[in-house]
């Protein structure tokens, strides 16, 4: 539906004297995130984070700082229109820079009612003068192109797709100029994504002022608008009606403006209140937006300030060519990767005094950071089984390099001889509840099922901020399962067959206590010489037994599997084929078309056998949903009763 929804728009928009903003940067949000299920739990840590620096943004001393980002225009053109001088993106940058430091000229016509939330977001713009190699530049790249126009693919982001490679994300803000086309002016990546293409893309008809730019958006707000999502801004009526743009002083708006609305507009939303139509993140015409809030700016400070964009602070991008930092590594490598440690190396360079290697857990967004001397380093303490991130700069006299390309590699899963420091021996001396070791949300540990009978127990806590859980139990020798408590009472459980990873996620609003989870053989079969990896979560979002799976808003995962039910149509005996296997414990619910529940069942133990028959003699002809539930997936399938008259 949304797909249909965008092809309609992009053959219906046509630049002309009325045209009206669009930006698609929300839809191409969308297809990354389809392309990369990861991307949305890690801008769900950004959006956390970004909280807890909203929160504390007000207690901290002192003066802040100006953050200036180097800029690099990757220009791809067909037309000399489309090849934009180097004036009209001087002309950009200067606009970037009156918007995002409040010097723009035209915040007078900001009305009096706005005037005090208006801010100085303290960030400015400078053209690179180096390139990535501490080469000179221009900061401007161009290239001639056969493309009469580039929609929205990625393809203007790769030199080898007829487009122009990114500079490195971490020092550089790329602003790729092209005809896009189809009535579009630009787009921009969120922080988070995927280096590669981050960055904003305008049309070349609304690229800074002057030269080939067409009014009604010739005097560069494109950019300043798509630099806003860049840095974490939402649309101001928060992609919905009456949405949320994620920031407390923006007045609440019913859905985005176009041209140039008067002041004030009254929101059709629940209280009422003037719209705040003049700022950068509505769809208005150049000449009508006029401001950033203190809250927007706050939430961009999140990203630069140690947020997921904070080495562009200290990026040499803007210094003379060939000062300031020696190159960046290259040639990083893993080597000796054990389930604990792994040895990096890379190239050494010319110049360097140490190195600094940061490392992360992949899907995480915080870095630990260690140095060396020498092009090589041993990372010790790593849990196994997983993989990392790392990435190397360069330390020289003059400061240092922007970080590497990043290297993954997965830690070994233990194997051979792997100890239990959780069950030494399989002695059992956690096998029980009461003697339940304790683990610390985020870390995994590796554990061991040292006999056909051993039970780990083990205990986390999860907190009031943080309330929802998810225990994963992975790199199974033997079919092992888990089951979760919530102090006593079993909140649920995950019993696949054979060494399938084991995930129970339970999403909850209740206050903070102890969880249980339970390792345990299926049937007793183990592995004395192989452990097993259990990782226990906690978050403010609610988690999800599979990143690329949506939740129901009691916190179920919906699954599209169906299961057998047969026959059907039924003529008053349904033979159901239980998604579950034998180990069902759980609902069993059948609905009416309106919702109203005629039967359900509830099971609280392991069934004879994985089918199940129900006798449904006593429904009325018609279309029924049947749907399964064990607390964390639910299977829904429809079924025809039509019994004989
Ligand atoms: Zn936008």
């Amino acid at each position: 539906m949304r797909t249909l929804y965008v092809l309609t728009l992009l053959f219906l928009v046509a630049w002309n004297t009325h045209a009206q903003r669009n930006c698609i940067t929300m839809d191409v949000l969308e297809e990354a995130i389809k392309s990369d299920p990861t991307l949305k739990s890690r801008m769900e840590a950004i959006e956390q984070e970004t909280n807890e620096f909203t929160r504390n943004f007000g207690k901290r001393n002192g003066a802040r700082v100006v953050v200036t980002i180097p800029v690099v225009f990757h220009v791809l053109y067909r037309t000399a229109a489309e090849n934009v001088s180097d004036a009209q993106l001087q002309s950009q940058l200067d606009v970037l820079n009156d918007d995002f430091r409040f010097t723009n000229a035209d915040k007078t016509a900001i009305p009096q009612d706005f005037i005090g939330l208006a801010a100085d977001s303290e960030v400015e713009f400078c053209l690179a003068t180096q390139s990535p190699t501490g080469a000179a530049t221009s900061g401007i790249e161009r290239k001639s192109t056969t493309k009469t126009s580039w929609g929205t693919t990625t393809s203007v982001k790769y030199s080898n797709k007829g487009g122009l490679d990114a500079w490195p994300a971490g020092q550089y803000l790329n602003i790729w100029v092209c005809n896009i086309g189809n009535g579009i002016l630009g787009y921009a990546t969120f922080p988070g994504g995927n280096a590669a293409v981050d960055g904003v893309v305008l049309d070349y008809r609304c690229t800074g002022t002057g030269g080939s730019t067409l009014a009604p958006f010739n005097l560069g707000r494109t950019a300043t608008h798509e630099v806003g999502h860049w840095l974490n801004l939402r649309h101001i009526w928060g992609d919905a009606n009456c949405g949320s743009d994620f920031v407390t002083d923006t007045p609440v708006h019913a859905t985005s403006n176009y041209n140039c609305p008067s002041h004030p507009k009254t929101t059709s939303c629940s209280g009422g209140g003037a719209e705040m139509f003049m700022n950068y993140m509505d769809y208005v015409d150049d000449n009508c937006m006029q401001m950033f809030t203190t809250g927007q700016k706050v939430r961009m400070r999140a990203i630069l300030d140690g947020g997921v964009r904070a080495s562009l602070a200290s990026s040499p991008g803007c210094l003379p060519p060939g000062t300031g930092t020696c190159n960046i590594p290259t040639g990083i490598a893993s080597s000796n990767v054990t389930s604990t440690s792994a040895t990096i190396s890379w190239a050494a360079v010319t110049g360097a005094t140490s190195y600094s290697v940061q490392y992360k857990t992949n899907g995480t967004t915080t870095w630990s950071t260690i140095s060396s001397a020498t092009n090589s380093v041993g990372i010790t303490g790593l849990s196994p089984a997983t993989t990392y991130n790392v990435q190397v700069a360069s330390v020289c006299t003059g400061g240092q390099s922007g970080y590497s390309s990043i290297l993954n590699f997965t830690t070994t899963s233990g194997g051979t001889g792997c100890t239990d420091p959780y069950d030494i021996n399989s002695t059992n001396n956690n096998d029980s509840k009461n003697k339940a070791s304790s683990l610390t949300p985020g870390v995994t540990i590796s554990a061991k099922i040292g006999t056909a009978t051993d039970v780990d127990w083990f205990k986390f806590n999860n907190t009031t901020a943080s309330r929802n859980v998810r225990v994963t139990l992975t790199n199974l020798p033997a079919d092992y399962d888990m089951i979760l408590y919530r102090s006593s009472s079993q909140v649920g459980q995950s019993q696949n067959s054979g060494t399938a990873d084991e995930v129970i996620a339970y999403n909850n609003t209740q206050n903070a206590t102890t969880y249980y989870v339970k390792v345990f053989s299926k049937n007793g079969a183990f592995s004395n010489s192989s452990c097993y990896n259990l990782l226990p979560e906690i978050s403010s979002t609610s988690l999800q037994r599979q990143s690329s799976t949506l939740l129901d808003d009691n916190g179920m995962e919906q699954v599209n599997e169906e299961f057998q039910a047969f026959p059907n149509p039924s003529d008053g005996e349904l033979t159901l084929l239980l998604p579950f296997g034998k180990e069902l414990q759980g609902k069993i619910r059948i609905a009416d078309l309106t919702g109203r529940t005629v039967y359900t069942e509830h099971f609280t133990a392991s069934l004879e056998s994985e089918t199940l028959v129900l006798d449904v003699s006593n429904l009325k002809n018609g279309v029924y949903l049947i749907d399964f539930s064990n607390g964390q997936k639910v299977y829904t399938q429809k079924i025809i009763i039509a019994q004989r008259q």
